[in-house]
């Protein structure tokens, strides 16, 4: 491939060749502060460094972004690193495709940038990354031999960033998969119970996002869940536990939505003496965003509050587990606004997920209170505490929750860890300067 085509709009597998033909087995993105600029390592791939600077959209001064191949299966690995004042850098592992290299650096820059987010709003010490492993479509997904190669290899490729971003489990991978990396490196969390990790987080998700709906009632005055009419999309591994939790509070019915027939089945199994109405829908049908109810909870996948869906919503409340439930934070935040649609920020209240695998290195006791006061209403940054603080402050400025909730965790992400300040922002310029796109 000729070095002056376009590389962020060529397909990631064409851009793999192009690595392969240039001998670049890894190369790295990084801010450099005090020039205000992104340095890239290898002079060839200048023009995405400059698609980085002049991004005005998800770039927010992402202190370093890795990326290595993996040769055997032509698969690009990345680690965006966000922000690391709080900690290193934190952020599960996403296995997806993605038709063009810009697609997956935006979606790489959004994802950590959100991370920074959710952790600091829930007073993480943590700072935001989040991995990705871009699917090769020559590849099946389910072959078990490349799922254990690649997950070691990412393993192996996390451990050598020195720590700079520590791994966990996201879309695409699942249990063994990070057991695959743990085998590799120390720099994960969200590992197998059975080697002392913290295991599925999805239930805890659940929780927190029904902590979240029950801070917007009260915050509209709308009582209790009790009685209350819930609009699911999605029935996967948040959905299930988080429709058990609204049926123990007494919600009058739950409508819920998903793809696949024989999930809905063993979900509506478990609930069958509940008022549980359920529908098998196509991906592109989004009709259940529009059911009477008190409550939607977008809990598949993001983006689906947008110009064509907004002005059919008939809910009072939006509160999800999806991330990304926004197109647009800015334009579709308002719209909901404008529609007097309460909408609880996702990352606010799907927090529960990293907060259950955060102090995986600190051991388990019972009922942890470092777990549990997260859903105590008295805590002051519990997801109840802070939902309301949101919704209120949002009330008072005229401005839209999800613009409070970023502007409270930006400035709670610029807060240096009380021990080991920004650290994470010193591995990054080791590795710089020990010439880590240099080593194999
Ligand atoms: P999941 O894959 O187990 O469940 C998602 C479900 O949505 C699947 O059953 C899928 O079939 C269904 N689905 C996909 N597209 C659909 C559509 N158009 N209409 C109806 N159903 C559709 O995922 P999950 O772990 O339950 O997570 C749900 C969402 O919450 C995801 O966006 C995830 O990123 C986010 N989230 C999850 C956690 C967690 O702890 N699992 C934490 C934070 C955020």
């Amino acid at each position: 491939m000729a070095v002056n085509t376009s590389l962020v709009s060529i397909n990631p597998q064409q851009f793999i060749q192009f690595l392969k033909q240039n001998n670049i087995h890894r190369f790295s993105l990084v801010y450099d502060k005090k020039a205000d600029t992104v340095i890239v390592s290898n002079p060839l791939l200048q023009e995405l460094a400059d698609f980085v600077n002049n991004d005005k959209r998800d770039f927010m001064q992402h202190e370093g972004m890795l990326f290595q191949v993996n040769e055997k299966y032509d698969v690009l690995f990345g680690a965006f690193i966000h922000k690391t004042n709080r900690g290193q850098s934190s952020g599960g592992l996403r296995f997806w495709h993605y038709a063009t290299l810009e697609d997956f650096m935006r979606d790489g820059m959004r994802l950590s940038k959100g991370m920074t987010r959710k952790n600091a709003l829930a007073n993480l010490w943590w700072g935001g990354g989040k991995g990705i492993m871009i699917h090769n479509p020559a590849n099946d997904k389910n072959d078990a031999k490349m799922r254990e190669e690649l997950y070691k290899d990412y393993g192996r490729f996390t451990t050598s960033i020195k720590g700079c971003y520590i791994t966990a489990e996201d879309v695409g991978t699942c249990e063994e998969d990070m057991a695959n990396v743990f085998s590799q490196t120390r720099f994960t969390t969200c590992i197998p119970a059975t080697v002392g990790g913290s295991g599925n987080p999805s239930s805890a998700t659940a929780l927190g996002v029904v902590h979240g709906m029950e801070a917007a009632l009260d915050f509209l005055n709308m009582g209790k869940l009790e009685g209350k009419t819930i609009a699911v999309q999605g029935m996967g591994h948040v959905a299930e536990p988080m429709i058990g939790y609204l049926f123990e509070r007494h919600v009058a019915k739950i409508i819920a939505v998903d793809i696949n027939q024989s999930l809905i089945n063993e979900v509506k199994e478990k609930y069958i003496d509940k008022n549980l109405e359920t529908q098998l829908v196509d991906i592109k049908d989004s009709s259940i965003l529009f059911e009477e109810c008190d409550i939607l909870a977008p809990c598949a996948t993001g983006a689906i509050l947008n110009r064509d869906t907004i002005p059919k919503i008939k809910a009072k409340i939006v509160c999800g587990a999806s991330n990304n439930q926004l197109q647009d934070s800015k334009i579709d935040g308002q719209a909901l606004a404008d529609r007097d649609i309460t909408y609880v920020p996702d990352f606010l209240v799907n927090r529960m997920g990293i907060v259950n695998c955060a102090d995986e290195q600190s051991g388990y006791i019972d009922n942890d209170p470092y777990f549990y006061r997260h859903l105590d209403q008295d805590y002051e940054f519990s997801v109840f505490k802070t939902a309301k603080r949101v919704l209120e402050q949002s009330k008072a400025s005229g401005e839209t929750p999800a613009d409070v909730a970023i502007k409270l965790a930006d400035q709670l992400s610029l807060e240096n860890n009380p021990i080991y300040g920004h650290r994470g922002q010193k591995i990054i310029e080791t590795l710089v300067k020990n010439q880590w796109h240099n080593n194999k």
